[in-house]
């Protein structure tokens, strides 16, 4: 079996490489060792958005990049992508100052361009009480904004279903054991529901998120990657106790959390704490699980949450290893070529789910040295995208 790419994983990164080089013409295999979204891609927050928090820490590129792609897939994905209504209470001893949020939502709604899905108001006093038992003490604005929430699994389902439908192959279980790279090529050794396989190809893609320092162990010669750390977030997921949309500030540690209405539940998340262990021992610990209900409890007083009720789930941000604290640091992808003259192998980590398209083709670009002229099929910027359960 030879390909132009062999990818290994189908998160939302692979299935978007997936997608994006089959678009572009080339021949390509999908490796994933269970099923679409089995990693990160199916316990984020479950939002495609420009990342308004972002602005604080100077991310505007990727802002700017994030607002155009939700744009972008509102329109081919309309049964994936919704807009919905966020609410952001400002109080007296919140850190980000009535002027902070305006000024930070005007910039927003200027980074998407003054599209009209990024308009905003500040709510009159008279309509603060009809959010669900918001806390009115020593509250002074409430501001309403637009983002877009999806599935997440189901939306990397569409994209790998829509990189098949372009000729993309996909071998589910297909465990990637070892690659040999050579100046040709990469000979890759995987497991398959029938054993072992081998194919070959001109570039091989690392898209398996927390796993990726796993895989570049497998492959000789030895590959060099960048540290980086494994961040976990996690979602409390609890009965439908609210029908309203709320990004807030913990009174802990003044860090921003959703309260979500999702699929008739209520996502309340995320943490950051650093992950030890491997990708599968990643789960909501008491602490944090302390942390989510005690911000629950601190905005809705009144709300009454039954311990036997509360469910979660646990993802892993690969983000660059640093001193700064996990919530400061880039959310930009990262991407790590072996050699940029002769591309053999690249890793494509962390980054936004919303993002996965522009992803793609920026991790096409670098390996192109390596790849043959082809004529391009598609143009994933006009690919409609819909559920499918098939897979
Ligand atoms: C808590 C949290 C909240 C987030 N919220 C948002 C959000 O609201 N909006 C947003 O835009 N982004 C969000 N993100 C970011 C986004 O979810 C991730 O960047 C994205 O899902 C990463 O996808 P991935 O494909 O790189 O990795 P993954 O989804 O983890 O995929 C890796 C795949 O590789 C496979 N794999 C591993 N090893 C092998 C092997 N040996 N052989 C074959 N297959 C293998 C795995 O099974 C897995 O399916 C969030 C991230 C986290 C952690």
């Amino acid at each position: 079996m030879k390909y132009d790419l062999v990818v290994i994983g189908a998160g939302i990164q692979g299935a978007g490489v997936a997608q994006a080089a089959a678009a572009a013409g080339y021949s390509v295999l999908v490796l994933e060792q269970s099923f679409p979204a089995a990693g990160t891609s199916s316990k984020s927050s479950k939002l495609i958005h420009g990342g308004l928090r972002y602005l604080e820490t100077s991310q505007f590129g990727l802002v700017r990049e994030s607002l155009h792609e939700r744009a972008l897939l509102l329109k081919l994905a309309p049964d994936l992508v919704k807009l919905k209504p966020l609410h952001i209470p400002v109080y007296e001893d919140s850190k980000r100052n009535s002027l902070t949020i305006r000024s930070g939502l005007s910039l927003y709604s200027l980074l998407s361009g003054l599209d009209s899905n990024a308009r905003f108001k500040s709510l009159p006093s008279s309509q603060w009480d009809s959010l669900e038992g918001l806390k009115q003490d020593g509250l002074k604005s409430v501001f309403r904004y637009y983002e877009a929430q999806t599935d997440d699994a189901a939306l990397t389902r569409a994209v790998l279903h829509s990189a098949m439908e372009l000729g993309a192959e996909c071998e589910m279980p297909g465990h990637f054991v070892s690659a040999h790279v050579n100046s040709h090529s990469c000979i890759v050794e995987f497991e398959s529901e029938f054993g072992f396989k081998t194919a070959s190809c001109r570039v091989l893609v690392n898209c398996a998120g927390p796993w990726a320092s796993d895989i570049i162990s497998r492959i000789e010669p030895d590959m060099y990657l960048p540290k980086v750390d494994l961040v976990q977030g996690s979602h409390l997921v609890l009965p439908p106790l609210l029908n309203n949309y709320f990004y807030l500030e913990a009174p802990q540690d003044k860090r921003a959390v959703f309260v979500l209405p999702w699929q008739g539940k209520l996502l309340v998340g995320t943490t950051e704490k650093i992950h030890y262990g491997t990708p599968e021992q990643a789960q909501c610990s008491a602490e944090e699980r302390d942390y989510l209900l005690e911000v629950l409890s601190h905005y809705f007083p009144a709300l009454e949450v039954d311990a036997n009720q509360v469910g979660s789930f646990a993802g892993l941000r690969v983000l660059p290893r640093s001193e700064k604290s996990a919530f400061s640091r880039t959310r930009e992808v990262l991407f790590e070529v072996d050699n940029e003259a002769r591309p053999r192998l690249i890793s494509v980590m962390g980054g936004k789910l919303t993002t996965y398209r522009t992803t793609a083709l920026m991790a096409l670009e670098k390996v192109k040295l390596s790849l043959p002229v082809k004529e391009r099929i598609a143009d994933t910027s006009r690919i409609p995208l819909s559920p499918v359960d098939w897979l």
